[in-house]
C-alpha cells in the first residue's frame, strides 16, 4: 500500500528497433531456383521433386522456385499427368 505507481514513461524505443526493422520478405540474392535451366514434363526425377506424397504440386515456399519455373514446373506436371506419366492429386 501506498506504492506509488510512477508510470511508464521509459517505456519508448524498446520493441521498434529490434531485430531487422523493415526488412521484409526474402533478401535478395542472385541465387537461380533449382530448376531455372530446364523443366521437360517427360523428366519424371526433376518433377518429382516439386510433387508432394500426394502427388500435388508443392508451393513455391516449399520448393524455392522463382514465377517463371514455378508456372514451367506446373504446366509440366498437367502435362505428365495428362498422358499418364503422373497420377492426378486427390
Ligand atoms: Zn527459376
Amino acid at each position: 500500500m501506498g506504492f506509488r505507481d510512477r508510470g511508464d514513461r521509459d517505456r519508448d524505443g524498446d520493441e521498434e528497433f529490434g531485430g531487422f526493422g523493415g526488412l521484409r520478405g526474402a533478401p535478395k540474392t542472385g541465387k537461380k531456383c533449382r530448376s531455372c535451366d530446364f523443366v521437360d514434363y517427360k523428366d519424371l526425377a526433376t518433377l518429382r521433386r516439386y510433387l508432394s506424397a500426394q502427388g500435388k504440386i508443392q508451393s513455391r515456399k516449399r520448393t524455392n522456385a522463382c514465377a517463371k519455373c514455378q508456372r514451367l514446373v506446373q504446366r509440366a506436371v498437367k502435362r505428365a499427368r495428362f498422358i499418364g506419366l503422373l497420377g492426378f492429386a486427390g
